[in-house]
């Protein structure tokens, strides 16, 4: 009996040809140059910042290059699969303005690539096995679980590289025959890949880190698992040639099993994709950094930026700053210009590990906000509410115009204010403009007691004019303020505090806290306007 028997023993079943697969998924007809890129997630739930920061490089390169961008749903790993993941990858990515061209959809497939999750392929991966097997490269292996441990074991001990591999690789060389008396006893078997003894480097120039020099694989790694599903290698390498993949973007955690994705590729008589390992994410700690962590780092999932209500934009802002060293400079000459107008560069990206500085996003968010338009501002926040602050989201819609004017206080200043940061902080800041979120958090200034406070907003209320303009509502102020005894000049009453009951600056934050509940707030005049009349002087009349 040769490899050909061999192989129809393992897959009676399997009769297409590796031919048949190559015109079942052709070339695809695209322009010089353009790329085929994708993320791989696992549908285990968990969406991770860095299956975010993978899809925006693949979707920039894709996209820049008038390519395609898709997405494949890996789950050859049964255990870790959640009911509904697709769907949870599906809509964090769509949240955050990632789309893709073809790929897996919540109930189906788009695309002519398909299927488009692992599971789902497992005939196409058994064409390629069998393939292997009948060219003497791949043969099944009965080793248990317990009998690998014993050699790692064994191989520790005596300093050797553990795995199965050489001599240690027990069925490696038995007969066709007794490999069918084995399956005939039900005895379970993985596929493995037939490794060459060798002391050969190979050299792969990542677009990332450049030339990367690793030993030629020597193992024999797993193909397929005992169920008949395929290991991430062999899936990884099938799928990224039919699909044709250009480029393969994924987390330097995988550059270690490079070496069996090339002796693959070169096995199968393929064309190796680009490989682009990206950098891990860290973030400080103390005076270092670190790796972030699923269980200590809440930023690490996906999960957390959309129950923050971080815009999609501010994201993509941040991350491109992570990702292309050049980007800030390009964003300082470039202020108003789309992100996906900058040229990105694989090249450009660091390899050193990056940076998730949460306080960096903020501030990034919060120029972000403030360069956006009032009406978008509205429609993002609303679309978070109605996720995540129902009694905002209802707010919003009851006062659209009142809504709308809020957010354009003290935007069209020569310095603009950048009060919003994220959609949850939005609903803390924009609580004053609605009586039914309002209260009043700060104290009255310690230099006003009870009685100076009654005085003021019953003067205030006694001479105000809605109708007034800033100006003239400015004036008012000053005259009450002097004739209170309050200085209308700062510096004045700190010169000589004993000559003043206090400053204007008292005078204000009594307003302002009246109408807004903060010292700390926007423009009265203009807050004053955004409110109307009557709540303005209900807010005012309770303090006089
Ligand atoms: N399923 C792999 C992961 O989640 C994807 C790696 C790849 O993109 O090839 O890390």
């Amino acid at each position: 009996m040769d490899n050909l028997q061999l192989a129809d023993i393992l897959f009676p079943d399997v009769t297409a040809s590796p031919e048949d697969m190559e015109k079942r998924f052709p070339e695809r007809s695209l322009p010089e140059g353009a790329c085929v890129t994708r993320i791989g997630p696992s549908p285990t739930g968990f969406v991770h910042l860095g299956n975010l920061y993978n899809a925006l490089i693949g979707e920039r390169i894709a996209h820049q290059s008038g390519g395609v961008f898709y997405l494949r749903i890996e789950d050859t790993d049964n255990k870790r699969e959640v009911e509904g993941a697709v769907e949870t990858v599906i809509n964090a990515m769509n949240y955050f303005g990632v789309h893709f061209d073809e790929g897996a959809v919540s109930d189906g497939d788009n695309g002519s690539y398909g299927p488009y999750r692992q599971r789902q392929r497992k005939d196409i991966y058994h064409v390629f096995a069998k393939h292997l097997v009948q060219r003497g490269l791949a043969y099944p292996c009965f080793l248990t679980a317990e009998e690998i441990d014993a050699l790692r074991e064994q191989q520790t001990a005596a300093k050797e590289n553990p795995g199965v591999y050489g001599k240690y690789a027990k069925y490696r060389d038995i007969t066709p025959e007794e490999t069918k008396a084995l399956i005939a006893e039900g005895k379970e078997w993985v596929l493995r890949y037939k490794g060459v003894e060798t002391d050969e480097y190979i050299s792969v120039e990542d677009a990332i880190r450049g030339k990367v020099e690793m030993p030629r694989n020597n193992m024999d790694f797993v193909l397929l698992k005992s169920d008949g599903i395929p290991t991430y290698h062999f899936a990884h390498v099938i799928d990224d040639h039919l699909m044709r993949s250009t480029h393969v973007i994924r987390g330097e955690e995988w550059l270690s099993s490079l070496p069996m994705h090339v002796e693959l590729f070169n096995a199968l008589g393929w064309k190796q994709p680009v490989y682009c390992h990206t950098a891990t994410l860290m973030k400080l700690e103390g005076t270092g950094k670190r790796k972030l962590s699923k269980r200590k780092d809440p930023e690490l999932a996906l999960s957390y930026y959309q129950q923050e209500g971080i815009s999609p934009d501010a994201i993509w802002e941040f991350l491109l700053t992570v990702l292309n060293s050049n980007y800030e400079e390009w964003r300082i000459a470039n202020p108003d210009a789309d992100y996906r107008e900058f040229p990105y560069s694989l090249s450009k990206m660091s390899i050193s590990g990056a940076l998730v500085d949460l306080d960096k996003l903020r501030d990034i968010s919060k120029n972000v906000i403030g360069k956006m338009p009032a009406e978008k501002i509205r429609e993002e926040w609303l679309a978070w509410c109605d996720e995540y602050r129902n009694d905002f989201a209802e707010l919003i819609r009851k006062y659209p115009e009142r809504t709308l004017a809020a957010l354009n206080v003290g935007r069209n200043a020569a310095k603009p204010r950048k009060d919003l940061e994220t959609w949850k902080q939005s609903c803390d800041f924009m609580s004053f403009y609605y009586d039914e979120t309002f209260k009043v958090s700060d104290p009255m200034p310690e230099e006003c007691d009870e009685a100076t406070v009654k005085e003021f907003f019953a003067e205030y209320l006694s001479t105000y004019d809605h109708s007034d303009d800033s100006a003239a509502w400015f004036d008012k102020v000053k005259a009450i303020t002097e004739k209170m005894g309050f200085a209308v000049k700062p510096k004045d009453f700190k010169k000589n505090p004993e000559l003043y009951r206090g400053s204007i600056v008292h005078i204000t934050n009594m307003l302002r806290i009246a109408l807004t509940g903060h010292a700390n707030a926007p423009d009265i005049w203009e807050v004053s306007h955004v409110l109307g009349e009557d709540i303005v002087r209900r807010r005012l009349q309770a303090f006089a």
